[in-house]
C-alpha cells in the first residue's frame, strides 16, 4: 500500500505523452478513457503532458486530470519563431510543465535533440515560476557508477537549474530523477526503489545547500524511468517517492489508471 508523501502531500502521477499520438482524435480518445476512469482524490494528482498541440482539444474534456506541457521558451512573448511560452499555455489551463527534460538535454541527430544546456534550463524554471505555475525540473544521470560519480551529475544539475530562483517560489518547485539510462523502450530496465530513495535523500540534501531545509524536506521528488503496473507501486512505498514520471505507460489508458489507482490506496 502507497502511504502518504514523506511531505504528507499529495503524490503527483505525472504522464508525459512526448510526440505521441500522431492525431488529435486519438489524443482526444486516450484521454478521455483516463479521465473517465480518475476519482477526485485527496492523495492523488494526475497530471497528463500532452503535446501542446492538443492541449485546446483536451481542456474541453471535463476531468479531474490536470494538463501539464513538455517543455516552454523562457520569454513570454515576441520574435522566437517555433517557441511557445508558459504563459500562453496557462491559457488552457496547464498547471505543470517539465522542465530538463533528457530528450531535451540531449543534442545533436539522429533524434534532432535540442542540446540544452543547465543555463537555458535555469532560464525556463524561473519563466515557469514568474508566471505562477509548477515546473516539474528533471534531473539524471547518462550512467550509474558504484562509486556513486554520478551524483555530481544530479548536484550539478539542480543548483545549476535552480540558481537565483527566490525561495518564495520553491513550493512550487517539484524534481524529478530520471535516470538517462533507465528511460525508454531501449533501456535496460527501472532503477531500484532501493537506490531511488538513496537518490531522494542526495537530492534533498543538495535542496538543503540550496533553499535551506524547510524547503528541501517539502520539495516533491518524483522517479521516472521505465514504470510500469508491476513496479509503480515499490517506487511509492519501498522507494518512498513522491510521485513518478511516467513515459510509455501514459499512452496506455487501462496500465496508466491502473497506477493512478495504486498511488490511491
Ligand atoms: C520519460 O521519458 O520521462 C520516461 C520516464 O519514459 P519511460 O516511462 O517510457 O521510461
Amino acid at each position: 500500500m502507497a502511504k502518504a508523501t514523506s511531505n504528507g502531500a499529495r503524490k503527483l502521477i505525472v504522464g508525459n505523452w512526448k510526440m505521441n499520438p500522431t492525431s488529435a482524435e486519438d489524443a482526444k480518445k486516450i484521454f478521455r478513457q483516463i479521465a473517465a476512469k480518475v476519482a477526485p482524490s485527496k492523495k492523488v494528482i494526475t497530471v497528463i503532458c500532452p503535446p501542446a498541440v492538443y492541449l485546446a482539444p483536451l481542456a474541453q474534456v471535463k476531468k479531474n486530470v490536470v494538463l501539464g506541457t513538455q517543455d516552454i521558451f523562457y520569454e513570454r512573448e515576441g520574435a522566437f519563431t517555433g517557441f511557445i511560452s508558459a504563459s500562453m499555455v496557462k491559457n488552457f489551463g496547464v498547471e505543470y510543465i517539465i522542465v530538463g527534460h533528457s530528450e531535451r538535454r540531449k543534442a545533436g541527430l539522429p533524434a534532432g535533440q535540442a542540446g540544452e544546456t543547465d543555463e537555458l534550463i535555469n532560464l525556463k524554471v524561473k519563466a515557469v515560476l514568474k508566471e505562477g505555475l509548477k515546473v516539474i525540473l528533471c534531473v539524471g544521470e547518462v550512467e550509474h557508477d558504484e562509486n556513486g560519480h554520478y551524483l555530481t551529475v544530479i548536484k550539478k544539475q539542480l543548483e545549476a537549474g535552480l540558481a537565483g530562483v527566490p525561495k518564495n517560489f520553491f513550493a512550487n518547485v517539484i524534481i524529478a530523477h530520471e535516470p538517462i539510462w533507465a528511460i525508454g523502450a531501449a533501456a535496460k530496465g527501472a532503477d531500484t526503489p532501493e537506490n531511488f530513495q538513496h537518490n531522494k535523500l542526495f537530492i534533498r540534501k543538495i535542496l538543503s545547500g540550496i533553499a535551506g531545509k524547510k524547503i528541501a524536506l517539502a520539495a516533491p521528488v518524483l522517479y521516472g524511468g521505465s514504470v510500469g503496473v508491476k513496479n509503480a507501486e515499490s517506487f511509492l512505498t519501498e522507494g518512498d517517492a513522491d510521485g513518478l514520471l511516467i513515459g510509455r505507460t501514459s499512452l496506455v489508458p487501462e496500465d496508466f489508471v491502473q497506477i493512478i489507482k495504486i498511488a490511491n490506496c
